[in-house]
Formats: structure tokens, C-alpha cells, sequence
């Protein structure tokens, strides 16, 4: 059979045997819709509200602040909208502070949000790939309203700073967004630790299904719904429960919870393996982020002279599944805006590549892409004019 190595986790993971286990019972059995009162409501509510619970206890939430959304782009819009409309509504110029290396989920929220009067200020990034929490003290302003900064960068796996954010946050009384898309199910995750008021998930990010997320919101953040419809999920995400993606939501939650120590450990020794063996095994190559802490999965590495989209393309014609930048960049021929943010230069930024890897990958595959990888780059740098030039 063909080579299929996927190490291309960070744009979304199989579901766990598990997770299927969970989903299945609820597209035939428990059909019902939840705010059906008979007794196949019933029974889809009873998944919802133990569901609930179980997400919450990923991150340290309680039940009732926990909201069901199709994912981290619906979270991420619905935190920022959902807490800015109100401002606009009223005709204020409400001021936003994110930074220059998030998600387009949220940079493009701000930036429409931007062309409806609101300003919005990017914080810079160093090149060690951390949000310079030195500038944010002197950007939050009598009118700031609402800070958003990710916890793990999905590219280069970077953790940002968000304890001591929070700290600067709360201390000028600033409601404190945080997109934890790809660091819940990575890394431990406790919403009173990072002292946030409002926190982003994504079920696919951890072996959970497609299409289904939520938005931790803290008791008493005002927020307002940003669709229109039925009183679902307390008012603030109308719409009938996608019950069998919440219950494997849950199951991946609660799976997540007991193994992630034991998996977070394992997935380390992988990447150290990887990291070492390209740092070992291939000239003039640098791995972004390096030094800093990341989530245990991901590696970005630049290979300059050569693109990135031909490394893609040689790994995959090879069987190894990875990515230039994010998956939702694809088709984009820009550099990726998190790299240029680090201060890589627009040409090494395109000779990139995310490796991110998970639970299932083992040694052995890591063996086979650091006999494969070297020499995919080998022939590249022949081919490459800019290669040959230098
Ligand atoms: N935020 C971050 C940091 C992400 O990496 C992603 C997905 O790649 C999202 C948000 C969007 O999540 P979803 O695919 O669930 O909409």
C-alpha cells in the first residue's frame, strides 16, 4: 500500500475510536431535538447538558458558561462581534487591541469590524514569535474595550503570553479574549489560570468532529447574540443542537482530560526527534519559534531559497502530508503574515513549512521524513536559480 503519513495535525486530526463511539448512538437513537419536550427530546438534552459539563471540565469552566458554536471561527466572531455590537450600536468608537499574528478569524473580524468606525490596534510580535506584551501597557487606551489574543499559534506552535496579559487586562478593567483553538487538547488549559473572560475551542483540533465548538463566556460578560432566532444555548446561538457532534465534543473532551499529560510527553519525544534530525541532517535551516515555549506538536521550518509549496508537493508525491502555513491560507500566494510578523523575510517566509504532528504518529515515521525530507531539499536547492546563486 502507499506510504499516508499525516502530519498536517494542526489543520484538523482523525477522530478518536471513541469520539465515533459517541457520535453514532446520537444520529440514530437519540435523534430527537433537544427543546423537544416528549421523551426523544429528552433524551437528546440529557447528551446536551452531560456534554456541557464535560467541556467545561476541560477548561476549568462552569456548565452554564459554555456556548455550542460550529467551531473556533463562529467562537472568535461571536466573542468580538457579539461583545462590540452594542458600542456601534450606540454610536461609540469602541477601540480593540489583538495582535499582528492571529487567525484571519479574528483578523478579519477586526479588520471589518475596523470599517464600521471601530480602531483596532495589532500588537507586534518578536522574532522569537511572542506577542511583545512590552507594548501593550502603552496601547491599552481610555477607550479600550476588548483585548483578543490567541493562545497557541497555529503555525509555529508558540504560546503567548496570555497569564501575564490578563494581568495588565484586568488591572484597566478590559474584557480579555482568548482564540485557545490550538492549545485546548495540547496543552492543559484552565480559564480562571489564564484569567481570561472569554475563551475559544474547536473540537476537530483535538479528535473531535468537524463543526463543532464552543465559546467559554464567564459569568457576567456582556455579550450579545449575533444571529437571530430561537432561545437556544441561553439566548446567545440560536439554532438546534448539532447533538451528535456535541456528544463527541464531549467524548473528546473527557479523553483529552485523563491522557493529555501522558500525550503531550509522548508527542514531545516525536518532535524532538524530528527537530534534531533536520537541524542534524540539513544545511542553513532554522526552526521558528525555537527557543520559545510551543505547544508540543508543531515545528515551522524555513528552508531558504527553496518554496515551500514545492517541499509540500515533493512530501506529498512521497506519501507525508504537511503544510506551507495554515490550511485555511491555502490558495493564498502571500507569505504567511505570522512569519513576516517574526521579521522573516517575505522570500524565506515562502520557503516554509508546518509539520504538526499527534498522537498517532510514531517513531518510526519520523525515521522515514528525516530519510525523505533532506533529500527533497536537496534536489530542490539544485533546481532552484536562487538556490544555485548563492
Ligand atoms: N483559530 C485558530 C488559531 C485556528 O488555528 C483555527 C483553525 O485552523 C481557527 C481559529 C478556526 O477554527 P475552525 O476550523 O473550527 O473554524
Amino acid at each position: 500500500m502507499a506510504r499516508r503519513i499525516y502530519f498536517d495535525n494542526n489543520a484538523t486530526t482523525r477522530m478518536r475510536t471513541e469520539v465515533i463511539e459517541a457520535v453514532m448512538p446520537c444520529f440514530d437513537r437519540y435523534f430527537g431535538n433537544a427543546s423537544s419536550m416528549h421523551l426523544f427530546g429528552q433524551e437528546a438534552s440529557g447528551i446536551l447538558d452531560q456534554s456541557r459539563t464535560e467541556v467545561a471540565g476541560l477548561v476549568g469552566a462552569e456548565t452554564d458558561e459554555i456556548v455550542f458554536t460550529s467551531g473556533g471561527t463562529e467562537s472568535d466572531n461571536m466573542a468580538i462581534r457579539g461583545f462590540i455590537n452594542p458600542y456601534l450600536r450606540k454610536g461609540l468608537k469602541p477601540h480593540i487591541i489583538t495582535s499582528s499574528i492571529e487567525h484571519p478569524a479574528v483578523l478579519r473580524t477586526c479588520m471589518r469590524l475596523e470599517k464600521e468606525g471601530v480602531e483596532v490596534d495589532y500588537l507586534p510580535c518578536g522574532r522569537d514569535g511572542g506577542v511583545l506584551l512590552s507594548e501593550l501597557e502603552g496601547t491599552i487606551g481610555k477607550g479600550t474595550v476588548l483585548v483578543s489574543v490567541m493562545l497557541a499559534n497555529n503555525e509555529t506552535g508558540v504560546i503567548q503570553p496570555i497569564s501575564e496579559i490578563s494581568e495588565i487586562v484586568r488591572r484597566h478593567g478590559v474584557i480579555f479574549h482568548v482564540d485557545a483553538v490550538q492549545g485546548v487538547g495540547k496543552i492543559p488549559v484552565n480559564v480562571d489560570r489564564l484569567g481570561v473572560d472569554m475563551l475559544s475551542i474547536s473540537a476537530h483540533k483535538f479528535h473531535g468532529p468537524k463543526g463543532i465548538g464552543a465559546l467559554y463566556i464567564r459569568r457576567g460578560t456582556p455579550l450579545e447574540p449575533v444571529s437571530s432566532g430561537g432561545h437556544h444555548e441561553n439566548g446567545l446561538r440560536p439554532g438546534t443542537e448539532n447533538i451528535p457532534a456535541i456528544a463527541g465534543f464531549a467524548a473528546a473532551s473527557r479523553i483529552s482530560s485523563e491522557r493529555i499529560r501522558a500525550e503531550m510527553e509522548y508527542i514531545s519525544g516525536l518532535r524532538k526527534k524530528l527537530e534534531e534530525g533536520i537541524l542534524e541532517r540539513i544545511a542553513d535551516v532554522r526552526i521558528n519559534g525555537f527557543e520559545s515555549e510551543r505547544v508540543p506538536n508543531t515545528t515551522s521550518v524555513t528552508v531558504p531559497r527553496i518554496e515551500g509549496e514545492a517541499m509540500a508537493l515533493n512530501l506529498s508525491m512521497l506519501g507525508f502530508a504537511v503544510s506551507t502555513g495554515s490550511a485555511c491560507a491555502t490558495g493564498e500566494t502571500d507569505p504567511s503574515h505570522v512569519l513576516i510578523a517574526m521579521g522573516i523575510s517575505p522570500v524565506d517566509a515562502q520557503g516554509s513549512l508546518r509539520i504538526s504532528l499527534g498522537i498517532e504518529n510514531t517513531h518510526d515515521e519520523i525515521d522515514q521524513f528525516l530519510d525523505s525530507f533532506p533529500r527533497v531539499v536537496e534536489r530542490l536547492r539544485k533546481l532552484s536559480p536562487i538556490g544555485r546563486d548563492s
